[in-house]
């Protein structure tokens, strides 16, 4: 299995190594030829207008949106999933805009700039999944199609699924938790779609 994971900023480092642990060839991606022959790809955290702007200078925002709506899995972790989100809460919408949810961007404020949280997954099992946040964007409303796959207690959606695309605030790159990761690679990759069904 190869999985791409865009490598232009951010913590796309860490992701290759968890990945390389999960067993699966995980290759460093800035150009777009090297999204042919994917079997998934991730979108690392980091700082979502900066990576929005080198995945377009890099030309890999239209050959990544379409390879998603021909069904490639795509997971995009924190600013990754601002990239994914249709609709982006006062700000420039995400640049890949191909998941039916609205995303506020560092939703938990300056107060509370990181932390760490025991999360409630069940796609994952009875057994908690060590939730790190970095000014973390939270989802703020889903759409048709897309699953929840985990709230906060007070309520906050962190971390959903839409077929082939999956997003999460939290960052499991950076534990020792293989769970979340193992989940990605097992998702099949989606029925086509076109842009104007998401
Ligand atoms: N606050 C960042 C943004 O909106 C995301 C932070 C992260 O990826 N850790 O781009």
């Amino acid at each position: 299995m190869r999985i791409g994971v865009i490598a232009l900023q951010g913590d796309f480092a860490e992701h290759i190594a968890v990945l390389s642990r999960c067993g699966v060839d995980a290759l460093p991606v800035r150009l777009p030829s090297q999204l042919d022959e994917l079997d998934g790809i991730v979108i690392p955290g980091g700082e979502s207008t900066t990576l929005n702007r080198l995945m377009a200078e890099y030309s890999l925002i239209e050959p990544l949106r379409e390879l998603v709506c021909q069904g490639l899995p795509v997971w995009g972790t924190c600013a990754g999933m601002v990239l994914l989100a249709k609709k982006v809460t006062s700000s420039a919408n995400g640049s890949l805009g191909i998941m039916n949810i609205e995303v506020e961007r560092n939703a938990f404020g300056r107060q509370t700039d990181s932390f760490e949280s025991e999360l409630s997954i069940p796609a994952l099992g009875d057994r908690s999944f060590p939730g790190v946040f970095v000014r973390a964007p939270i989802i703020r409303a889903v759409g048709a199609g897309v699953e929840i796959l985990c709230q906060l207690r007070g309520g906050a959606i962190v971390a959903a699924r839409q077929e082939n695309r999956l997003v999460c605030s939290f960052h499991p790159e950076l534990t020792d938790d293989l769970r979340f990761h193992n989940y990605f690679l097992s998702l099949d990759r989606g029925d086509a779609f076109t842009k104007d069904s998401y």
